[in-house]
């Protein structure tokens, strides 16, 4: 198995869980990636990667992975938990937005939770695929099957998804908004052009109480801080849905200006 570095943390368990060899590759790195590919011995290769990594923004150069992936004769699989339902011109996620068909991309999941709004997760992928999940996959087998309520909710988000596309451009407004006006004002925005946007801080003690300063003034913004992140690099993670207004976000830039310059 090959994991970038910053997966997130339910990826890595799954690697260890599956008692494959793991290895994992620089952050973003194709290079870094291929050149561990190169030395691999095993007919049998997986990259899992995060389609957008949840404590950064950024995104998985996901066709450079799928070349890569074909070449090396690997199976690709993305998390793609922040990408789906934001992304794409549909809200497809992270496979929309890059055009990866299923031989590109060979293993898709995503998880309801986040634009979703309710729980659970699913798979897609080839008929052998689900079929061997849904024989061998212990941890779903044992796990309760999701409630019927939580899918017919999950049901309506999908088809607000379907119908309703102005969520994604209203959202899309608000980060370039934000990105934009934090540039102006020097912020120390992080490489992210999706929802979410963090605040490179470095001291875990200076992020912690800016949060709690950003809550006082009415803001839920929590600080990210090792080891979550690495050592040095707290942050506050910033998230706008399109739930926010414009004022919102120009109010929530004025307080970070007026904490933090
Ligand atoms: C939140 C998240 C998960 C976990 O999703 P749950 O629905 O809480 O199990 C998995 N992967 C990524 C990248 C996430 O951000």
């Amino acid at each position: 198995m090959f994991e970038d570095k910053l997966n997130h943390a339910s990826l890595l368990d799954g690697g260890l869980l599956s008692g494959a060899r793991m290895q994992r590759f620089l952050h973003n790195d194709v290079a870094s990636l291929e050149l561990k590919l190169a030395k691999a011995k095993s007919g049998n290769k997986l990259i899992a990667i995060d389609g957008v990594f949840s404590m950064d923004g950024d995104t998985a150069p996901l066709d450079e992975l799928s070349s890569c992936a074909q070449k090396h004769k690997a199976w690709l699989m993305v998390d793609d938990a922040h990408g789906f339902g934001v992304l794409g011109k549909n809200g497809g996620g992270s496979s929309e937005y890059f055009g990866l068909d299923q031989q590109q991309l060979p293993i898709l999941m995503a998880t309801f939770g986040k634009g979703l709004g309710t729980f659970g997760a699913f798979v897609a992928g080839s008929n052998a695929l689900i079929e061997t999940l849904i024989q061998f996959s212990r941890s779903y087998i044992y796990t309760t099957a999701m409630p019927p309520s939580i899918a017919a909710s999950t049901r309506a988000g999908l088809r607000l998804l379907q119908t309703e596309s102005w969520r994604r451009q209203h959202l899309a407004e608000l980060i370039s908004y934000f990105t934009h006006e934090a540039g102006l004002l020097n912020l120390p925005l992080m490489k992210s052009n999706t929802a979410i946007q963090p605040l490179l801080i470095g001291d875990t003690d200076a992020a912690l109480a800016l949060s709690q300063a950003l809550e006082a003034n009415g803001f839920w913004v929590s600080a990210i801080r090792p080891p979550t992140v690495p050592a040095g690099s707290a942050r506050l993670r910033i998230t706008l849905s399109a739930a926010h207004s414009k004022e919102q976000v120009e109010r929530l830039l004025q307080t970070l200006a007026k904490l933090m310059l």
